[in-house]
């Protein structure tokens, strides 16, 4: 019994996970609909780290903020990120559209369309900016409004630090608070097996392949472009602009990527990206704390890739010529309307029909899409949490904020 229990605790976790990943997907195929069964523990597992989400946001942002003690470097970490991450979105964008032009996966298809989807609003700039600052603190939390927390935790972290001694009792019980929660993010992902196996195997009960074949091609084209960008443009700029292995980046954000990837929620993943940064890529708490809720927020580039190769994967199928104003408006549409998807399973199909009616494609054709969106929805969110990943890492190691031993260091539970 010990003997076996110490086979178990000797195996890595990032294995542990990719093998309930896979037994998920062999179960849910062979229990079919009975595999809805499983799915209180998937939830409880997802639960369990959305528990995390506005604490460790909270607290690890402040103890970030203190531990660098220079509001002007937070302002230039965050104009860094942000204009990455508007950078790798619209490459994204045009990838899943470069690809979708070569393989073509809307000729030859027939298909009903019944649309299902009603369409969804895009927020104003106005709107955007005036709705970063909150009222009340308290009521951003109980909603769970990042980017209001996000800007309180920064004014009070600054202010913080601006009152010096007296600041200090507060900063100790915020930093004893923010590493607990490091070591409870720890002990929840130790049952991610389990919770990645039950969340998977109810996807895979669910679809039959006769919902999928029909639409084989365009999900292959979705899943190639994803892990083209991953593996060429995010390896791309982390060896050409940082320096780094890629490959260690790679094998330091698996656990987020297969959580996103099974439960097709980023903003739900962000306690696990913050571990996998701090932890395996050894990126500083600061830049940490602060680049990934953001990036969770408004850095969605599987989502604006999608929203490229279902524009005109629709347009293929309908016969509907684009053209290059066409072409540019969905790649404007389509980042912006990334931004403005929420982190939440679903929420880029709702606003794909803003990219639909901006450039006049049959917003029936969302009906055929929402069939299968949950496949696709897993590859997107497995990439936007992979692009947080990558640009924290990108501008912790331009803010010298990365411990190149950690990131270098296999022994840290690295894949590779
Ligand atoms: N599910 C995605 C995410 O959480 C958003 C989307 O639906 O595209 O990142």
């Amino acid at each position: 019994m010990s003997q076996r229990m110490h086979f178990l605790t000797a195996i890595p976790l990032w294995q542990k996970i990719m093998a309930g990943l896979l037994l998920g997907i062999i179960a849910g195929w062979l229990l079919g609909d009975h595999a809805q069964w499983l799915s209180p523990i998937g939830t409880l597992f997802i639960n369990a780290i959305k528990m995390l989400i506005v604490p460790l946001v909270f607290t690890s942002l402040i103890s970030g903020i203190v531990s660098m003690g220079d509001p002007a470097k937070m302002g230039r970490i965050g104009g860094k990120a942000v204009a990455l991450y508007l950078i790798t979105t619209a490459f994204a964008i045009a990838l899943g559209m470069l690809a979708a032009s070569i393989l073509q996966p809307g000729i030859g298809v027939e298909m009903q369309m019944n649309n299902s989807v009603s369409p969804g609003a895009a927020p104003t700039l106005t709107e955007i900016l005036v709705g970063l600052v909150p009222t009340n603190p308290i009521s951003a939390m109980v909603d769970g409004n990042i980017l209001q927390i996000i800007v309180f935790a920064i004014a009070l972290g600054i202010s913080l630090v601006l009152i010096g001694e007296r600041g200090q009792p507060a900063i100790r019980v915020i930093d004893s608070v923010a590493e607990a929660l490091y070591k409870l993010t720890s002990l929840i992902m130790a049952c991610a097996p389990v919770g990645v196996f039950a969340l998977i195997a109810v996807v895979a009960g669910q679809y039959g392949l006769a919902v999928l074949i029909p639409l084989l091609k365009v999900i292959g084209v979705v899943y190639l472009a994803c892990i083209l960008h991953v593996l060429v443009v995010y390896s791309g700029m982390l060896a050409l602009l940082a320096r780094l292995n890629p490959k260690r980046y790679l094998g330091g954000s698996l656990d987020a990527i297969v959580v996103a990837f099974s439960s097709a929620s980023s903003a739900g993943t962000l306690p696990v990206s913050i571990r996998c940064a701090r932890e395996k890529l050894g990126i500083s708490q600061g830049v940490s704390g602060f680049v990934l809720p953001v990036g969770a927020t408004i850095n969605m580039d599987g989502t604006a890739l999608y929203m490229g190769v279902v524009a005109l994967f629709v347009a293929q199928l309908t016969g509907t010529d684009l053209t290059t104003t066409d072409y540019v408006m969905i790649v404007l549409t389509g980042t912006l309307a990334s931004i403005g998807t929420a982190g939440v399973p679903g929420a880029g199909l709702i606003m794909l029909s803003i990219v639909f009616a901006q450039t006049n494609l049959p917003l029936e054709a969302l009906g055929l899409i929402a069939g299968i969106d949950r496949i696709l929805d897993m590859a997107r969110t497995a990439v936007n949490v992979s692009g947080d990943l990558m640009v924290t890492t990108l501008v912790g190691k331009s803010e010298r904020e990365i411990d190149l031993d950690i990131y270098n260091d296999k022994a840290a539970g690295q894949t590779f």
